[in-house]
C-alpha cells in the first residue's frame, strides 16, 4: 500500500521523548504501524539539541537516516543536511553527536519496524552481537549530490556508495517545477521511500511540501512524481532485501588483497595499501603502524577490535 505523508499532516505527533539537564530530544511520528504489527514501515523525526551524545548502538532492523537540520558527527563522519546513512540490521554506528547551535534533525526510515524498539548501546549489548552467526554487518554515509535537470526537467543521480546487489540504492533528485518522471522500480528490494526535502510534489491535485515522505511496497510499482509548483528536491531510497542471518565466509572482494583488517562489530575494513589518508594515515601504512589510539571511523571501536581478515 502506498503512502504518503506530509510534515504538515503530522506536525501535531511532536512529542518530547526525553527532557535531560543538558538538553532534549523530539520525536515527530511520521509513518507508525506498530500497534497493529511490527512488520510495517515505521518513519520518525528526531530533533536533537545542540551537543547531546547517542552513544554508539545498533537495531535489529535495517535503516536508512538523512539529516534535515543543523549537523553534527556520526563517529568521524560529518553529518549536514542531505547526509544519508545507512545501517544493516545488527551493524553498530557512533556515537551519533549533535553539533552546536541548533543540534541536528534526522529522518529516520524503516521498512519494518524494530521488534526492540529503541538504540541497543555498546558496550552493554556488545554481547547480543558476538553471540550471533551470520551477522553481515555494513555501512555507508553518503552525501547525496543534486544534479541540475535536464531537458525533460529531471536530474536523478545515484548517491555514491549506496547501492548493492540486494536491491539497496540511493538517488538524489531534483525537478523543475511541473516536471513528471516515474521513480525507480520498486521489485527489487524490500520496499521503497521516496522522500521531498525542499519544494513539492502534486499528488491527486494535493500539494504535499517537504518533508513529505512516501512509502511504497515492493509490488506498488514506480511512482509518479509530480514536482510542485516550485519544483523539489528529494531523495529516493530503496531498502535491500533483508540479510539472512546465515553463516557465511567473508569472500574477497575484486582486487582485493591479504592486507586487509576489520572491525569486527561493524565490518568497517583497513586497507593497508589504501592507509586512511583522511585520518593522517599515508598509503601502505602496516595495521602494526596505525596509532594505537585508532578508533574505528564507523562505530569507535578500539584498535583491539579490529581483526586480520584471511583472505
Ligand atoms: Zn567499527
Amino acid at each position: 500500500m502506498t503512502e504518503i505523508v506530509a510534515f504538515d499532516d503530522i506536525k501535531d505527533t511532536r512529542r518530547i521523548r526525553r527532557e535531560m539537564p543538558d538538553g532534549h530530544l523530539y520525536n515527530t511520528s511520521f509513518i507508525d504501524h506498530s500497534k497493529e504489527h511490527m512488520g510495517a514501515p515505521n518513519v520518525f523525526m528526531i530533533e536533537s539539541s545542540e551537543n547531546r551524545i547517542l552513544d554508539t548502538h545498533f537495531h535489529d532492523v535495517d535503516q536508512f537516516q538523512i539529516v534535515v537540520g543543523g549537523g553534527g558527527k556520526l563517529g568521524k563522519h560529518t553529518l549536514a543536511p542531505y547526509s544519508v546513512h545507512f545501517a544493516r540490521a545488527f551493524t553498530p554506528y557512533g556515537p551519533l553527536v549533535s553539533g552546536p547551535g541548533p543540534g541536528v534533525a534526522y529522518v529516520t526510515l524503516r521498512a519494518r519496524a524494530c521488534p526492540t524498539g529503541g538504540a541497543q548501546r555498546l558496550p552493554a549489548h556488545r554481547e547480543k552481537l558476538e553471540k550471533m552467526t551470520g551477522r553481515q554487518p555494513w555501512q555507508v554515509t553518503g552525501v547525496p549530490r543534486f544534479v541540475a535537470p535536464g531537458a525533460d526537467g529531471v536530474g536523478m543521480r545515484l548517491i555514491d556508495g549506496l547501492k548493492d546487489d540486494k536491491g539497496l540504492a540511493g538517488y538524489a533528485l531534483s525537478m523543475n517545477p511541473g516536471a513528471k518522471t516515474l521513480g525507480p522500480d520498486t521489485a527489487v528490494g524490500d520496499g521503497q521511500y521516496v522522500v521531498v526535502l525542499k519544494g513539492s510534489l502534486i499528488h491527486e491535485g494535493v500539494e504535499k511540501k517537504g518533508i513529505t515522505v512516501i512509502h511504497l511496497d515492493p509490488k506498488d510499482g514506480a511512482f509518479p512524481i509530480v514536482a510542485g509548483p516550485q519544483g523539489l528536491q528529494g531523495l529516493v531510497l530503496n531498502f535491500p532485501h533483508p540479510t539472512p542471518q546465515v553463516k557465511t565466509e567473508a569472500k574477497p572482494a575484486a582486487g582485493a588483497h591479504d592486507k586487509l583488517w576489520q572491525c569486527e562489530l561493524c565490518a568497517f575494513s583497513y586497507d593497508e595499501a589504501a592507509g586512511l589518508p583522511e585520518e593522517g594515515i599515508a598509503p601502505g601504512t602496516p595495521w602494526a603502524e596505525v596509532p594505537h589510539d585508532f578508533i574505528c571511523p564507523d562505530c569507535s571501536a578500539t584498535k583491539a577490535d579490529f581483526i586480520h581478515l584471511d583472505l
